[in-house]
């Protein structure tokens, strides 16, 4: 178990030295500010929806390292989902960040597990869901800043 803690706490620095998808994005669908004022994260979705399909997202801004690497797992993963599997990807997520996941879960979430952690600080989770929060709302067109408070 603690050799999987290691990988999981791996998988976190990775990401939030090297996030992925961080950049704007000309020609998104959609943009939304995310703010969690708890902990100072600020992030801005971009999307670029066709259909069902997410078919690209970035995202730009700062915060703590659980939120920033939360953010790049976020935008590597529904790249190219339906709007379906996102919402499924984001219940389990919730599910496993909030600590009302089963362990059974990790399997399906790849590297999303990873935050598997964040349960054991109830503090951390507004944290690592303000990106799927934002993401949310992005998909559902709204235009207003999510707050997590
Ligand atoms: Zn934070």
């Amino acid at each position: 178990m603690s050799d999987l803690r290691e990988l999981y706490q791996q998988v976190i620095l990775d990401h939030n030295k090297n996030p992925r998808n961080f950049h704007e994005m000309a020609g998104a669908t959609s943009k939304v500010d995310g703010y969690n004022p708890l902990c100072g994260d600020h992030y801005t979705i971009f999307l670029q929806v066709d259909g069902d399909t997410v078919k690209d997202v970035s995202f730009t801004g700062s915060g703590c390292a659980i939120s920033k690497a939360s953010a790049s797992v976020m935008s590597a993963t529904v790249k190219g989902k339906s709007r379906d599997e996102i919402a499924k990807l984001f219940d389990t997520f919730h599910s496993l960040v909030t600590g009302e996941g089963g362990s059974a879960n990790a399997a399906e979430l790849g590297r999303l597990a990873a935050f598997s952690g964040v349960s054991e600080f109830p503090a951390r989770v507004k944290c690592a869901t303000l990106a799927w929060h934002t993401l949310n709302a992005a998909l559902k067109g709204d235009s207003q800043s999510v707050t997590t408070e």
